[in-house]
């Protein structure tokens, strides 16, 4: 590997740029667990504001704002339901499981994503002294294991109001939600209208070194605010990571949309070879799963290209496009790529 390495396993690589890092450096700060930290009450109120809810807590990660909206909406002995695919199911250690007492119960994603309203319909539990309550529907958008696709406001209302008929409350894991509503052209609170609570990340997309956001009712938001202190959440003057947040908020959104280009334009680019299946139409922001065979001889070829991937499942690569690479990056991979795949060809 002589020139540069070109990072495409995810988004979280980012490093932040020099005004966030001078955002940080002049953040006022204070004891966040006494709620005196001007900084964080600043990016908990524009997150809240932007996802158009009542209230917001900062977390130390997407899993943790998953597990604390699990265990603000859930009891011990009950159950959530997710796709087959969400990542609180596939990479989040079980932890409503193991941490929060709550059993996830999957329901079937087809390859967008998506859920079908009969299998959420099928999954929600009716009264039975055998079954626990089903107390919440955890969906994600845009959707990580599915290429990233970006779910529309519609399928997201039209599943949330079944939840609701049986009195269950509605979780979006919107990881990466400013890039689905970047994607569709509206706003993160129409994504998020019929959830109750939304969590996404500061530290992707948006080029934050840590953090996520948990928003949602007052309520909602003050039980996960206790449940995070539980886990060993509460962090002192955490107007550190704010800062960062407040800055990605105002300044890192927009330029979400060169990463969904650079993905298209990847994805373009792999499907001209031989051996990798990828439709670039179906790629909606900065995700691009493609099928390739041998999945290990295939990343192997590619590191010694100077590019990194990786894979969510057998016979699959991902490539994830973030603020570290330009257009440019891209045709570089992709001549690389060229060169790896006729190597292993
Ligand atoms: C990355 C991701 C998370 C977890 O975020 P961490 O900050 O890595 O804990 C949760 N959900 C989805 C959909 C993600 O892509």
């Amino acid at each position: 590997m002589s020139e540069r390495v070109i990072d495409l396993r995810s988004d979280t690589v980012t490093l932040p740029s020099d005004a966030m890092r001078q955002a940080i450096f002049d953040a006022p700060l204070g004891d966040d667990v006494m709620g005196e930290d001007p900084s964080v009450k600043r990016l908990e109120a524009m997150a809240a504001e932007r996802t158009g809810k009542e209230a917001a807590v900062l977390v130390a990660s997407g899993t943790m704002s998953n597990l604390v909206a699990i265990m603000a909406q859930c009891a011990r002995g009950e159950e959530a339901i997710c796709g087959s695919e969400a990542h609180v199911f596939h990479y989040e250690v079980a932890g409503a499981a193991g941490v929060a007492g709550v059993q996830l119960r999957t329901g079937p994603n087809d390859a967008r994503g998506r859920m079908a309203t009969a299998d959420v319909e099928a999954a929600i539990r009716g009264e039975n002294v055998h079954w626990p309550r089903t107390a919440l529907l955890c969906l994600e958008n845009t959707h990580n294991r599915c290429s990233g696709a970006a779910i529309s406001a519609e399928e997201t209302d039209e599943l949330a109001a079944i939840a609701r008929g049986h009195g269950a409350a509605v979780h979006i894991d919107g990881a990466r939600i400013f890039n689905a509503a970047l994607a569709q052209g509206t706003t993160v609170a129409r994504l998020a209208e019929a959830a109750d609570t939304v969590g996404f990340c500061l530290s992707k997309g948006l080029g934050a070194p840590v953090g996520s956001v948990l928003c949602g009712p007052g309520g909602v938001i003050a039980r996960a605010r206790k449940a995070r202190k539980m886990i060993g959440g509460g962090m002192r003057q955490a107007g550190i990571i704010a800062a960062a947040g407040v800055h990605a908020l105002d300044h890192m959104v927009e330029r979400l949309a060169d990463d969904h280009a650079n993905a298209r334009a990847l994805a373009r680019g792999l499907a001209q070879l031989p051996m990798v299946e990828v439709d670039p139409e179906l790629i909606d922001t900065n995700i691009v799963i493609a099928a390739v065979g041998d999945e290990i001889a295939f990343l192997r070829a590619l590191y010694r290209a100077g590019v990194l991937a990786g894979t969510p499942r057998r016979g699959a690569v991902r490539f994830v496009t973030h603020y570290g690479i330009t257009t440019a990056d891209i045709d570089d991979a992709l001549e690389r790529i060229r060169g790896a795949v006729a190597a292993v060809a």
